[in-house]
């Protein structure tokens, strides 16, 4: 007998070889989660508009393949064994409004941007994943707001409703919405990577005029002159030609909340031949105490290993929000099915048992970097938190990629009661995470941040010193405050001399 999800369940020797094997996940489907209870579920009002939108995107063309998420996979077990960064950063919410192509173009060179900074801060290769192309779907504290006086149904992302007051009926339609705007995204994410948007040979545009103090402007233009000198000196010596200085991977994510919408994507693939998974013989005698090495015993009614599996095809990457990570609920029900990397999101509020349990689950194979922790505890409470989440994967034997996400436990609102973050905080939340990794003999794999390539002023702080009175002068986020473009490169110049100290 074993205990899972707190139901003392009966463990069939067929149900532990497809465990084990990893090839098929004991008694899952792309459906199984609906038999789970679940949090932030969605009432739809007409179940027959429901089933023709599932209808329809279960016959669309998958977004992504199984080859390019099995790409990000091997990146991503290379950040979790300390050899490569991992930059993940979009909107909050993802408007269909923002399929517009300088909208994209701004987040991808951004994204772009903070990425060579911080080639340059760890020394090490960047992977890029924006929450972009599928980020519709937001959770909510509350079902309902109130607006002019009266209690209206919540805004909850575009997949579900719209945010104009009138527009709040949570509409089925938008499932298939959501989907072309996506591949539209996606899609021109393609076509500018294709076509030179990332190519290191244009010249950039640092734009770092709002930077008063000297200190801190020396600091920065001593990087992009050490970048801009690199990739001189790359030229001068011919060593510009490779493919890889033209154009560079962007992938794409978003949190898996509106399940039905992430089931009607789910699709069974071939698996690409160059997957790295470990040998199923040696897992299957390593789960059973023997040791091939020592001449264990194998026995001989292994199956062989499937060549196909579940894959996500709405993106390459998924997490699991804060609100949802529940380990008997339907989101990590559908999370521990699919081949792809899956993130979940940790808080002051995650219990470490449930955290050991939740990476059981979902990576039972302790695939290395199948799984990102994004750790979210605010600056007050990481020093608390970190260390005992280290200590306590570590004893597991789970390698994770941890991600420090500095937005989230640092939201706060202002007198006039707008939500907003301090750029200091934030700081201080990824400083304090680097820092206890190093203490902790971990490594601080990656950031995952809410910024956007406009102008806004949705966050205080940075070196153009906005604070609370003037975020009414361009506050567009239809949830959470986003770092602007300059203070997203601001904290990657920061983290990256930080790195180099
Ligand atoms: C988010 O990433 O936008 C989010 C809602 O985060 P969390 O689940 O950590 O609260
Ligand atoms: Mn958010």
């Amino acid at each position: 007998m074993a205990a899972i999800h707190g139901v003392e369940r009966q463990v069939s020797f067929q149900d532990h070889i497809t465990s084990v094997n990893g090839t098929k996940t004991a008694n899952w489907t792309p459906d199984s989660w609906r038999s789970k209870p679940i949090a932030q579920p969605v009432n739809y009002e007409d179940d027959a508009l429901v089933e023709t939108a599932l209808a329809k995107l279960k016959h669309v063309p998958p977004l992504v393949t199984s080859t390019e998420i099995w790409t990000l996979r091997r990146a991503l077990k290379n950040v979790a064994l300390g050899k490569a960064f991992l930059l993940q950063g979009g909107d909050c919410a993802e408007r269909f409004d923002y399929c517009h192509d300088d909208t994209i173009d701004g987040k991808i060179r951004l994204l772009l941007q903070m990425s060579l900074v911080l080639i340059w801060g760890g020394n090490k290769p960047l992977v890029r994943i924006a929450r972009m192309a599928g980020q519709y779907a937001k959770p909510r504290s509350k079902p309902t707001e109130t607006f002019e006086g009266k209690e209206i149904p919540s805004y909850r992302g575009d997949i579900l409703n719209g945010y104009p007051p009138d527009g709040r009926t949570i509409d089925p339609d938008r499932l298939v919405q959501a989907y072309f705007h996506s591949a539209a995204t996606l899609n021109y994410v393609r076509a500018q990577l294709a076509s030179g948007i990332a190519d290191l040979h244009n010249p950039m545009d640092w734009g770092l005029g709002h930077v008063t103090d000297p200190a801190l402007l020396a600091k920065y233009t001593g990087i992009v002159e050490s970048i801009s000198g690199s990739l001189r000196f790359m030229k001068t010596v011919g060593a510009d030609t490779s493919s890889q200085l033209q154009s560079v991977d962007l992938f794409t994510s978003h949190e898996a909340l509106l399940l039905a919408y992430e089931e009607g994507l789910t699709r069974k693939l071939k698996h690409p031949k160059n997957r790295d998974v470990p040998p199923i013989r040696r897992s299957f005698a390593q789960a059973n105490g023997a040791s091939i090495a020592k001449g264990g015993f194998v026995p001989s009614e292994i199956p062989p290993a499937e060549d196909t599996g579940y894959y996500n095809t709405s993106a390459h990457f998924i997490w699991i929000g804060d609100r949802t990570r529940q380990v008997d609920h339907a989101h990590l029900e559908y999370a521990r099915g699919v081949e792809n990397p899956i993130g979940i999101k940790v808080g002051p509020t995650t219990a470490e048992g449930d955290l050991v349990q939740i990476l059981d689950l979902v990576n039972p194979r302790k695939e290395i970097g199948k799984v990102t922790l994004i750790t979210r505890y605010g600056k007050d409470k990481i020093n608390d938190m970190l260390p005992k989440h280290i200590e306590a994967v570590r004893k597991t034997g789970h390698v994770v990629v941890w991600q420090c996400d500095p937005m989230h436990g640092n939201t706060r609102s202002t007198e006039e009661g707008i939500k907003t973050r301090s750029f200091q905080h934030i700081f201080e939340e990824l400083s304090a995470a680097l820092r206890i990794h190093t203490e902790c003999d971990s490594y601080l794999g990656g950031v995952h941040l809410e910024l956007t390539a406009d102008a806004v002023t949705e966050c205080t702080g940075g070196s153009e010193g906005l604070q609370d009175k003037d975020l009414s002068q361009a506050y567009h986020t239809y949830c959470d405050p986003r770092l602007n473009e300059k203070q997203a490169l601001e904290l990657a110049f920061l983290v990256a001399d930080s790195q180099q100290q």
